[in-house]
């Protein structure tokens, strides 16, 4: 399959990796909880772990275990673990693989309930030391005897700063550290986490790999970058014949069997439905993103834009290295001194006032008295996001349609 263009795989992967019932084409939904054994011998090998099989839906079943399987071959991974949401993804498996002691270096600038997650894996014992991700010699500085791993998006939300991945990549491989990175805002084939040396890929399904605004889910790959006998927070339980598979094995026990964030397999097989489409979306999204950062950064209402492709964007060149052909379909931007960002959005016709991102449509919210108003100001600041501030999730519209509405709006002020 390794031949095959990205969006042939795409639209091919469900029927060559599951081969599904009855010669479908997709894998079917199946909902059973249970697993009947023929030989009540297989339900004994099945529990001590020396034959695959699906026991119960928690902690396996087959839509979801298609998914899976989707996902690995989508990143290039050795084993893949699909949850209810992204953030059951993140704190499950963090919670399953790090103890009281341990210390992480983190990026200061993160989708804010990640963050918020931070905060609280800092009550059970866990230190974390937030830090620049876009310098590798601030990533360098936060490291300690204890240090754990390192936490990162690929291009961060809102103000769309892009972490220094390759560098922090080789020095987690130096200092044998896991390298988490959350690929939710660029996901294949826009960014490989996989090609960075990241030891795990985090992933919100919910955005652009679902696409449509219809289902939650989340994701976390094990690229098999990381050696995991040099991880002394594995239980010897958990240290099975095939050393590769040992990190997502307690991930799967410890993370989503006993914390029990379970992917319904309604939600997988609506997930593996969009996923077909995953590059057409992505690129048009970008194609959008791309002009209308573009029309924005030259209109005389706006005063400032954070988009990755702009030239002026502080890492732009990294973004140009990083990311395959395109700069993601999130921007920020600021009207001028005294617009009201609240009458400006609700000027917007076409643009849905909503917090999500990665949809078909393009969305748009005022950040600072919303996802960020836990946030203390000096913690925006840290983050770069401006009281004002406004983020699009540019969608697939034709593009002139948007920048039209953007137009109309602008000029109401
Ligand atoms: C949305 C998002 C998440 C959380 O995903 P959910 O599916 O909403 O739980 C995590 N990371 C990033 C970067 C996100 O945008």
């Amino acid at each position: 399959m390794t031949k095959l263009g990205f969006t042939t795989r795409q639209v091919h992967s469900d029927r060559m990796l599951n081969t599904p019932e009855h010669g479908g084409v997709h894998s079917s939904t199946s909902n059973s909880v249970l697993f009947e054994f023929k030989d009540a011998q297989g339900i004994i090998d099945a529990f001590q772990g020396k034959r695959a099989a699906h026991v119960y839906s928690r902690s396996s079943s087959p839509s979801v275990a298609a998914l899976q399987n989707m996902l690995n071959d989508l990143e290039g991974g050795v084993g893949t673990l699909c949850y209810s949401t992204g953030m059951a993804a993140i704190s499950s498996s963090l919670f399953a693989l790090l103890k009281a002691g341990d210390h992480l270096i983190v990026s200061q600038y993160l989708f804010g309930n990640t963050r918020s997650f931070f905060e609280t894996i800092k009550d059970f014992g866990v230190q974390v030391t937030y830090t620049d991700v876009t310098d590798i010699q601030q990533v360098k500085e936060a490291y300690q005897p204890n240090t754990k791993g390192v936490y990162t998006e690929t291009v961060a939300n809102p103000v769309t700063q892009v972490a220094d991945l390759h560098a922090i990549g080789q020095f987690c491989e130096e200092k044998h550290m896991l390298f988490m990175v959350d690929n939710t805002m660029t996901p294949p084939p826009v960014f490989y986490a996989k090609d960075v040396k990241a030891s795990l890929v985090f992933c919100s399904l919910t955005k652009y790999i679902a696409g449509h605004g219809n289902v939650l889910g989340g994701a976390v790959v094990d690229t098999g970058n990381f050696d995991w006998t040099k991880f002394d927070n594995l239980k010897p339980a958990y240290q099975v014949a095939d050393i590769a598979q040992w990190g997502i094995t307690q991930i799967k026990k410890k993370g989503l069997r006993d914390l029990g964030a379970t992917l319904a397999p309604q939600s997988a097989t609506a997930i593996a439905l969009g996923m077909e489409t995953l590059d057409l979306r992505l690129a048009r999204s970008q194609h959008n993103a791309m002009q209308l950062a573009t029309f924005l950064d030259n209109h005389p209402k706006v005063s400032k834009v954070f988009y990755p492709g702009l030239a002026d964007h502080p890492q732009h060149f990294m973004a140009r290295e990083y990311l395959n052909g395109g700069y993601g379909a999130i921007l920020s931007f600021d009207l001028i001194d005294g617009a009201d960002p609240v009458a400006f959005l609700n000027e917007m016709e076409l643009v849905i006032c909503a917090t999500h991102l990665g949809d078909n449509r393009t969305l748009a919210l005022p950040v600072a008295p919303t996802i960020y108003f836990e946030n203390t100001a000096e913690e925006r600041e840290l983050m770069g996001i401006s009281d004002t501030m406004l983020r699009i999730s540019v969608g697939i519209e034709d593009t002139q349609d948007l920048i039209a509405d953007f137009e109309a709006a602008l000029n109401t002020i």
